[in-house]
């Protein structure tokens, strides 16, 4: 961090729907846990775009001068078709599809997710562990739910007693559901042969003989419910409580309400202190899901072949599009957005390459402190990344105005002006320059340009200006437009 105080940290607690003073359990360390994918199918952009949230999230917190302990999951087992206690497991359905093993399809899929994460440049988790390496974590958390009297056996499946864990405790506090209410709506009548209450949900499943992905427990062959993952992890990594846990809108019911009761019930304490969720990704205004047809696969977008995209857009120009909202709004995608998005990166990229070849004078006719200020201001209000963006446009109008001449800065000034913009624009934000290969182009581009200009000067030191002005006017007939300035002469494209 820069030598400026960055304030204190406002985050959106969506448990208590106010935006709340961040203060980590034990500083300098931050305990934060995300639900991360269910490795059965390619990551849509819907997806890419939670996971960014919270790079986004981790960033800043890392940016702050936290040690973070990021954790997020890979779901591989027990995440069953109809999101609840019935129907097959997502895992399983697709191994028998594509006639693989189960962990082929976990592996094949955890591969496929990572590439995704690389090219968005979202960074690595600290730990992603997975619902099969911690079978025996989710199985002493079974015993302990039992041993609270909030869970019973049927038949062997445990379920979680929802209606009496509901008169102690406050169950639908994170969602906002009621019990009476709930009880009003469901029509699920699946396994009410074994469940008491149509609200309790597994928190083990047995296993039917053809299954699959099954292991050895005290109630017989079976496998976890999909919600106790997330808390027999969390747990393990991070303690009983920690301090933020995310994921995306559709999981606060029933997945983390229901995370909120396991731990309750099995330890006794509340596991989150700040709860944050992050806002879904729309299709020209429809929601985006494989069943409208319009949840496109990151590589579909890179290459432009769906019938609803009009070309292609690069990962960074989709990571720049999604920044420019706030991650609790809904975000829309479409192509004049996305190319608006585009034009606007190229903006503050090219911005960003005239840094170091700003020319420093004596006075600053700008303020870099207070842009530097309002920079972390907004990403101190709940990680407010348009207003810091609209931010950098405006340090990408003073980086302009230098280079042209026409605003003076101090040597001092341009160094903070470099360092804000490496930070905000590289490490919190997380763009970086498109392909090295097109770097490698620009710099072959730049000598040569250079090579122009040097046979330029001697022929104007020669006074051959006929030749000085060819040289000009047939790199401009190309697209290079050659500047001259009192330090020397530079260039851009047209
Ligand atoms: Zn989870």
């Amino acid at each position: 961090m820069s030598a400026s105080s960055p304030g204190p940290f406002f985050l959106t607690n969506t448990l208590t729907r106010r935006k709340e003073e961040f203060k980590p359990l034990r500083p300098p360390h931050v305990g934060l846990y995300v639900c991360g994918p269910t490795v059965y199918s390619d990551v849509h952009l819907g997806n890419v775009r939670s996971f960014l949230t919270f790079d986004v999230l981790y960033r800043w917190l890392t940016q702050l001068g936290y040690k973070v302990r990021y954790v997020r999951n890979i779901t591989d087992v027990g995440h069953l078709v109809d999101d609840v206690d019935h129907g097959e497991d997502k895992i399983a359905k697709r191994a028998r599809l594509e006639q693989l093993e189960p962990m082929e399809i976990v592996q094949k899929y955890t591969n496929g997710f990572h590439d995704v994460m690389r090219l968005f440049n979202i960074l690595p988790p600290s730990i992603e562990p997975t619902a099969t390496g911690h079978l025996i974590e989710q199985i002493e958390m079974v015993k302990r739910i039992l041993a609270s009297g909030y869970g019973y056996e049927a038949n062997g499946s445990v379920y979680f007693d929802v209606p009496s864990f509901a008169e102690k405790h406050p169950y639908g506090e994170l969602s906002g559901r009621k019990i009476d209410e709930l009880l009003t709506n469901t029509r699920d009548t699946e396994g009410m042969d074994e469940k008491r209450s149509p609200l309790d949900f597994a928190i083990w499943k047995k296993a039917e003989p053809q299954h699959l992905m099954k292991w050895p427990s005290p109630w017989g062959e079976g496998f976890p419910g999909w919600h106790l993952e997330c808390s027999a992890m969390s747990t393990k990594y991070l303690g009983q409580t920690f301090d933020i846990h995310g994921g995306g809108m559709d999981l606060k019911f029933p997945h983390h309400e229901c995370e909120i009761a396991q731990s309750v019930a099995a330890d006794g304490q509340a596991p989150v202190r700040y709860w944050m969720h992050g806002n879904m990704l729309t299709v020209n205004g429809r929601k985006m899901a494989k069943s409208e047809g319009n949840g496109f696969t990151p590589e579909e977008l890179l290459t432009g072949n769906h019938k609803l995209l009009e070309k292609g857009y690069s990962a960074m120009t989709v990571r720049f599009f999604m920044l420019q909202c706030h991650y609790a709004s809904t975000l829309d995608f479409s192509n004049a957005a996305m190319q608006a998005s585009e034009k606007g990166l190229e903006r503050l990229m090219k911005a960003m390459t005239l840094l170091p070849k700003l020319k420093a004078s004596d006075a600053d006719e700008a303020d870099i402190a207070a842009l530097e200020q309002r920079c972390h201001a907004a990403m101190n209000d709940d990680l407010n990344t348009p207003v810091m963006i609209a931010e950098l446009f405006e340090a990408v109008r003073i980086i302009n105005s230098v280079n042209d001449g026409k605003l003076n800065l101090t040597t001092t000034s341009i160094e903070k002006l470099h360092g804000l913009m490496h930070t905000m624009v590289h490490e919190v934000l997380g763009l970086r320059a498109e392909a090295a290969d097109a770097k490698g182009e620009d710099n072959a581009l730049d000598a040569l340009v250079g090579e122009c200009i040097r046979l330029r000067v001697e022929a104007k030191g020669r006074k051959d200006f006929a030749t000085s002005d060819a040289i000009r006017d047939r790199l401009a007939a190309i697209g290079i437009i050659l500047k001259d300035t009192k330090e020397g002469t530079t260039w851009e494209r047209a």
